[in-house]
């Protein structure tokens, strides 16, 4: 079967791998049927992810089909579509025991520290597998993984009716927490610095964009909130200098959310923090996101809505990672898919 195996900076081949077989009767093997192109499965071929162990098989966001089940799984059948939650964590750890096992001492990431999903088929623990209706396409499926990342922004975020939340970037995971804000019941201000992107968002439901090369960010929030600053703020590009506005367009007794992972230093002053009672929450991957996300894609309450607008065969793997690094602006969500 075909794995899209990457071997060292910018060393990435389509190689044929055995297939997995049932070794343990609690053994499940998935048919992928898609799989996510991320900006960090786009690091690990830049050589720049630190976490990753090579060579891997790329791919964290990714669906399919129940091929094959041992003989003691009860809870899945062959012919089942799934969503695969690329996280595992200890349940032990001091993080678990807060309930973050999206922080846990021993995370393990499919696609990062095991092979994950860009591959024909793979086998993953049950409490891995989340079931999704075989009425949702696949290229709206793979999109739960991503959505998951937005759900625990928004959930950390303490996103709700009414409130408002400023989003800055409006890329792929800037779109997704968008929908989920809305969702959530939200008035959502989004930022960029790309004019089309903010078009997309606006087509996607927010209620205010700016584009922060010909506006002032912080005088926009304060026209948009009556002067009162926003109750959320997510921070979805991740620069030193989106993380200093958080805390200027943050309101009393705000909630800021930075996504980022830059370990560029930005200069902050306590006093905004202090006065404003700020609190400044990370959020990383997920934790318990997959079932509620799963549940309003289904519903039809988050889709796909143009955000996958790159599809190519696994074979051409490498175009798509090409398209990423050199054209990222055309690719709001890659998708490679498997039968075509
Ligand atoms: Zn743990």
């Amino acid at each position: 079967m075909l794995a899209v195996r990457v071997y060292g900076k910018e060393d990435m081949r389509v190689v044929d791998v055995p297939k997995p077989t049932i070794d343990n009767p609690t053994d499940i093997i998935v048919k992928v049927k898609a799989v996510g192109i991320c900006g960090s499965d786009k690091a690990i071929y830049n050589g720049s992810n630190p976490f990753v162990e090579l060579p891997r098989v790329m791919g964290h966001e990714f669906v399919g089909e129940i091929a094959e089940t041992g003989k003691e799984v009860t809870e899945f059948t062959i012919g089942d579509h799934v969503v695969v939650e690329p996280i595992s964590y200890d349940g032990k750890c001091y993080a678990c025991r807060q309930h973050m096992p999206n922080a846990c001492a021993n995370l393990k990431v499919l696609g990062v520290h095991q092979d994950g999903g860009m591959q024909e088929y793979i086998k993953v623990p049950a409490k891995q597998l989340h079931h999704i209706n075989k009425s949702v396409p696949w290229t709206t499926a793979v999109l739960s993984e991503p959505y998951t990342i937005a759900g625990n922004a928004t959930t950390r975020g303490e996103v709700g009716l009414s409130k408002t939340v400023v989003i800055q970037g409006a890329g792929t995971i800037g779109q997704l927490s968008l929908k989920v804000a809305k969702a959530k019941g939200a008035n959502v201000l989004i930022s960029d610095v790309a004019q089309e992107k903010l078009a997309f968002a606006k087509e996607n439901g927010a209620d205010e964009i700016v584009n922060v090369k010909n506006e002032d960010l912080v005088e926009k929030v304060k026209q948009w909130t009556n002067g009162a600053m926003a109750n959320v703020v997510i921070d979805a590009v991740g620069a030193p200098s989106t993380f200093k506005s958080c805390l200027e367009i943050a309101g009393v007794a705000g909630r800021v959310v930075p996504m980022g992972f830059s370990t560029a230093p930005v200069t902050i002053t306590q006093q905004p923090i202090m006065q404003k009672q700020l609190t400044i929450c990370g959020s990383r991957h997920q934790t318990f996101q997959f079932e509620p996300i799963i549940h309003a894609i289904e519903d039809n309450k988050l889709g796909d809505d143009g955000m996958v607008n790159q599809k190519f065969n696994i074979k051409d793997a490498q175009k798509a990672m090409d398209l990423m690094n050199n054209d990222p602006d055309k690719a709001r969500k890659i998708v490679l898919l498997f039968d075509n």
